[in-house]
């Protein structure tokens, strides 16, 4: 089965309001198995309303409106499904009924333009509004199907639950259903997941698309099938064969966030970690308390942005900061080191990197960042480059010290007490 769907509202065109049904809708039809074909949104106009019905009906099966079914002039959409199907409007009794109780209720007259919302194009099923005034309607024409929601967003997804995604379930296995799963990788670049895993699979089915984030990549790996099992085999045949490629990079799958990973590894192995952030400004800190029950694991951030702050609160010495700078490794492992003296952590992590965009000199460019982990074996530090702009070079850099957190504990847990691979202690010179 395939699907259009239809956003009317010139709010939309005019980028007043953000179009959330798109997302939504998408997904309540993915979860059914339904394919999308295509996303239109159109203004509060009832000829290029009719004429985007019209093609939609000649390509699609499934057709769902959002919007313009409240009382007001702008409100087009049962007019014009009507014109466009060649159906009158007919007027609904139980719905002026409940209109006009509701109306009482509220202590007010009912306004003549209400009544509007009781008129629908004939044939319709009525859709009841669990949270508003205006109902929907559903009509099946000529072996299409037409369904109109409202487009207050609390009102659609309330009249999805209780009607629709009833219906469509009702519909039974028509067509094909999609299964999705997500593989998120970090420490490598989206070219560079591509050409370790772009031989086994592209858009096809089952297929595999990129999705870059700011410091992480997610792998989505779905498959299309006549029912559930057989999709979820395909989907899983194929995440088995990325896995293993990607194996270093993965830290998790689907709704996994990075930190919640690194806080579940720091319970495991019972250890606390500090942190001494300068271009992040506490960004890893906050998404780490993000997190419930971080305070088992988690003591503190020093936002050391300013030099006399890296000096007096973390113990940098100045003559670090003068002979090396704020930004190269000298500094970011005598801030690791003095977070952990500070706070008495397990392990003291540093950033210090240029956001951008101004700050870059050709020896230090924009996006070079160091991140350094001091923990009781010994003190690491790595050179990073992110891309992109400010927001960008930031979180490219709290994903990074998150991850060194992760693959430092990861170590400890291959072999207890012993660092091994890039994790050797490596002590600047100078
Ligand atoms: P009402 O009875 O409130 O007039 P309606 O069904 O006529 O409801 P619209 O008038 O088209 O719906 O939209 C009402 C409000 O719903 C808009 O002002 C907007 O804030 C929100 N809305 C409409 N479409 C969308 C959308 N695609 N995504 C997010 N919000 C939307
Ligand atoms: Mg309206």
């Amino acid at each position: 089965m395939q699907a259009e769907l239809i956003f009317t509202g010139t709010e939309l065109l005019l980028g007043e309001v953000l179009n959330t049904h798109a997302q939504y809708l998408s997904q309540q039809m993915a979860a059914h198995g339904i394919e999308v074909i295509l996303h239109t949104t159109v203004g509060d106009n009832w000829d290029r309303l009719a004429e985007v019905l019209r093609f939609a009906l000649e390509r699609a099966d499934l057709i769902i409106t959002t919007g313009g079914l409240g009382p007001t002039t702008d409100d087009l959409t049962k007019d014009t499904v009507a014109r466009v199907l060649g159906v009158p409007m007919v007027l609904d009794d139980p719905t002026l009924q409940r209109l006009r109780e509701f109306m009482v209720r509220q202590g007010m007259p009912m306004p003549e333009s209400m009544v509007r919302q009781a008129y629908f194009p004939a044939g319709a099923i009525i859709l009841p509004n669990p949270v508003g005034t205006a109902p929907g309607a559903l009509l099946e024409h000529r072996g299409k199907v037409l369904i109109l929601l409202p487009g207050p967003p609390r009102e659609l997804k309330a009249m999805f639950e209780e009607s629709v995604a009833p219906y469509l379930a009702s519909l039974g296995n028509r067509g094909m259903v999609t299964r999705i799963r997500l593989l998120k990788v970090t420490g490598i670049s989206e070219t560079a997941v591509q050409e370790l895993i772009g031989d086994l699979g592209r858009q096809g089915n089952p297929g595999i698309a990129y999705l870059a984030k700011p410091g992480e990549v997610h792998v989505r790996i779905s498959a299309r099938a006549d029912d559930g099992v057989a999709a979820e085999r395909m989907v899983n045949g194929l995440l088995e064969k990325v896995r293993e490629r990607l194996a270093g990079y993965i830290f998790g799958t689907d709704d996994d966030v990075l930190e919640e990973v690194v806080g579940q590894l720091l319970v495991r192995k019972g250890v606390t970690c500090a942190l001494a952030e300068s271009c992040t400004g506490g960004l890893t800190a906050a998404r780490l308390t993000s997190i419930p029950g971080s305070s088992q694991y988690f003591l503190g951030s020093i936002v050391a942005y300013d030099n006399r702050v890296k000096e007096k609160v973390l113990g940098v010495p100045a003559a670090t900061l003068q002979a090396y700078g704020a930004v190269s490794q000298q500094t970011a492992v005598a801030m690791a080191e003095g977070v952990r003296t500070l706070t008495g952590a397990h392990l003291g992590v540093s950033i210090t990197g240029i956001a951008g965009p101004g700050g870059g000199t050709p020896v230090k460019p924009v996006g070079l960042t160091y991140i350094a982990l001091a923990a009781p074996d010994g003190t690491c530090c790595r050179e990073f480059h992110f891309p992109g702009h400010r927001q960008a070079v930031r979180q490219g850099a709290a994903n990074a010290a998150l991850n060194m957190i992760r693959l430092y504990l990861l170590a400890q847990l291959l072999s207890p007490g012993h660092l091994e691979g890039p994790w050797r202690p490596r002590l600047p010179a100078g």
